[in-house]
Order: C-alpha cells, then structure tokens, then sequence
C-alpha cells in the first residue's frame, strides 16, 4: 500500500483544541487513488482544490470541518463538451476513538461518526477528502445559460441529437429522453 504522507495527520500528540490544515489536490490524487483501487476513475480532469481542514481535538473525538474551493472540468450531460465547474461547500466529521476490536462494527452502525481504534496513532484523510470533494459536484452536470437564457451547451452537438431519425441510433435517443430534449 502506498503512503499518503501529506494526507496523514498524527493525532495523538496534538493538544487539545482546533488545529488547521492545508491540502491542495489535483488529477494526481484522484489518479493515486484510482491507481490503488480504491476509487473509480472520476469523471472530471484539470481539477485543483484546496482545502482548508480544522481538527477540533477532544478527549475521545476529533470534530474535523472542510472547508473546500476548488474547479474542475467534467463533461456535460447534455452535448458531452467540457465545462468547467465550480466546487464549493463544507463539510462536518465526528471521528471517535473506540477499542480496537469495536471499530467495525461501530462504523457499521453508525454512519455519522467515523470511528477508529485505540491504537491508531494517524489519521489519514485522503479518503474523506476524496468523498466531500465529490460531494461538491452536482449530481446532474449540465451547462448553463448566457444572460439571455440560452443554453451554452454546444449548438451543433443538440442539433445533431435533435436531427436524429427515431430508427437511428438508439442510445442518442436514449439520451435524449433522458435529458428531456425530445
Ligand atoms: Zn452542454
């Protein structure tokens, strides 16, 4: 298994109280991640994101606050160009320290809080910046409007679609239908 060193914070040794952290990721981290298998191949490229962490230390927790601004380019819904997208948003994670032994089944149980043993001594973040990163994306990606109204997805590429006989290529159709432009 790889390090992901940056991404590790040792907790153990922090005092009690917020500590703030920096992260900057881009296509190499989700390519790092991917490359493991621990994660799908995403969607978007050209990403860059910071982000802002604070670990608010307690006895037996660690309240952890994302603060995440970032871009990145990912295909439209709807004509399949790229756009770039904004990604903003912030996130709260209750981490609980459990015996070693009670780890997975507390985080079975309980989806809100994560949970780690006793004798862990680092925390590694990577993964919970993967997933509030991909939080930030909508679930629908589709470009918007200019100012007056019209769509700025590729004109040639909706015309295409819409031109399509109905014995043509299913799966245009297909996408059609499902992007309500039929
Ligand atoms: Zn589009």
């Amino acid at each position: 298994m790889k390090h992901h060193r940056e991404f590790e914070i040792a907790f153990v040794g922090l005092k009690p109280g917020e500590h703030e952290y920096r992260f900057q990721i881009d296509d190499t981290f989700f390519d790092n991640l991917f490359q493991e298998g621990k994660i799908e191949k995403p969607e978007f490229h050209n990403s860059f994101v910071e982000i802002r962490m604070v670990l608010d230390k307690k006895s037996g927790t660690m309240l952890l606050r994302f603060f995440i601004s970032g871009k990145a380019t990912i295909p439209c819904d709807r004509c399949g160009d790229d756009f770039e997208i904004t990604l903003w948003d912030e996130f709260e994670l209750l981490v609980k320290t459990v015996d070693d032994d009670l780890v997975e089944k507390s985080n079975q149980e309980d989806a809100e809080v994560a949970y780690i043993g006793r004798s862990e001594s680092l925390l590694d973040v990577s993964m919970w910046l993967f997933e509030f990163v991909t939080l930030c994306i909508p679930i629908q990606h589709v470009h918007g409007e200019d100012e007056h109204g019209n769509s700025l997805c590729n004109a040639e590429v909706l015309k295409y679609l819409l031109n399509q006989p109905l014995e043509g290529n299913n799966s245009l159709q297909e996408q059609l239908k499902k992007n309500n432009l039929s």
